[in-house]
């Protein structure tokens, strides 16, 4: 069975992160299904094609429009519509961003398909593909196939990992015309996310995450180190946004932003499930918790049963000898 990625945006030539991730994916999928990567290029990542080439596909439909200028989500699901009317049946994943979460739903009843939301992998068992997705606020993990010919994957950010870029790699692109109907989103103000000069939480590959238990902002700055020696991003809990410590940009879970890094730490971090709905698809998660009985203990690869305020300085110092700050 094919796999068809559907992108939007770029990183100049290249396809954005997001979209560079489910292609790496796809293509390991395609290598155990036996299908092709078929890309479905929309908007300004149509300049993008060579590259998504590069990172993976086979083949490359580009469909640009002005109905693409905006993140108009019903807009890319047409456009999208009109890449998988192409391709038969297939297995569509979708990142999993702001637009990719409105523009799943859409393509999904568009394709009559099974839609899986949130995947943190997605597999293939030698006969059909198989969806994992958090359930119960992150307690526990769902295995999901769909009965329809297509299906429809939206796909957590950092739960794939990208291919090394071949340059010369061959693929085939083409434009689709596709006559999209005028936007019914009129955008009446943009607001630039800061972030600090640091990675996106969602693209980071280390989380360090703080929450009521650290008393107040001051000790977020050690987290912010951290983050920083680690080339990662710092999080936070409910509680902490609750009580001004951080910017709401910064909260992750059920209301917040969901995250899949390599390593995420959670201080002082109850492990609540609408905090672990956000971060269980982590690849290693670590707690640091005075109480032994902490929830986050039951989602933690690593537990260290302490108080943050002689458990961070030590390991702050730590790495600052590993990275020689
Ligand atoms: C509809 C809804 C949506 C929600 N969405 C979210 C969401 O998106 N994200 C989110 O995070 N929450 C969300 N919440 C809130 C969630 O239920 C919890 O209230 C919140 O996650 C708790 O934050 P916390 O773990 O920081 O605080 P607490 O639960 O108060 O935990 C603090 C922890 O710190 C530990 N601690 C205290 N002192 C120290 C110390 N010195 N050293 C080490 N450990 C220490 C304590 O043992 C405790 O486990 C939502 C709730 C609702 C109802």
């Amino acid at each position: 069975m094919n796999i068809v990625v559907i992108g939007w945006g770029r990183d100049g030539d290249a396809p954005s992160a997001a979209v560079r991730e489910l292609l790496g994916g796809a293509r390991r999928l395609a290598e155990k299904s036996g299908g092709q990567v078929v890309a479905g290029a929309l908007g300004a990542a149509a300049q993008a094609a060579q590259g998504m080439v590069a990172y993976g596909a086979d083949q490359v439909l580009t469909v640009d429009h002005p109905a693409l200028a905006e993140a108009d989500a019903e807009a890319y699901a047409a456009a999208a519509e009109a890449v998988c009317g192409r391709t038969g049946e297939a297995l569509v994943l979708v990142p999993g961003d702001r637009l990719g979460w409105e523009v799943a739903p859409r393509l999904a009843h568009r394709l009559k398909a099974g839609l899986v939301t949130d995947c943190v992998s997605v597999d293939w068992d030698g006969s059909r593909f198989v969806m994992t997705k958090p359930v119960y606020g992150g307690k526990a993990m769902a295995k999901l196939v769909a009965r329809t010919a297509m299906q429809v994957a939206l796909v957590r950010t950092r739960a794939m990992e990208a291919l090394a870029p071949q340059p010369g790699r061959a693929g085939r692109v083409e434009a689709l015309s596709v006559d999209l109907a005028p936007g019914r989103v009129k955008v009446i103000e943009r607001k630039k996310e800061e972030t600090q000069g640091q990675v996106r939480l969602e693209d980071a590959r280390v989380v360090v995450s703080g929450g009521r238990g650290l008393g107040g902002p001051e000790p977020f700055k050690m987290l912010e180190e951290i983050a920083r020696l680690l080339g990662g991003a710092v999080g936070a809990s409910l509680a902490a946004v609750d009580a001004g410590w951080i910017s709401p940009q910064h909260q992750v879970g059920q209301t917040g932003k969901s995250v899949a890094p390599d390593l995420y730490i959670a201080v002082g971090i109850s492990g609540a499930s609408q905090h672990v709905a956000g971060m269980s698809g982590s690849k290693t998660i670590v707690a640091i918790n005075k109480d032994p009985e902490a929830p986050i203990f039951r989602v933690a690869h690593i537990g260290v049963v302490g108080d943050y305020k002689e458990v961070l300085p030590a390991f702050l110092a730590e790495l600052r000898k590993i990275k020689g700050a």
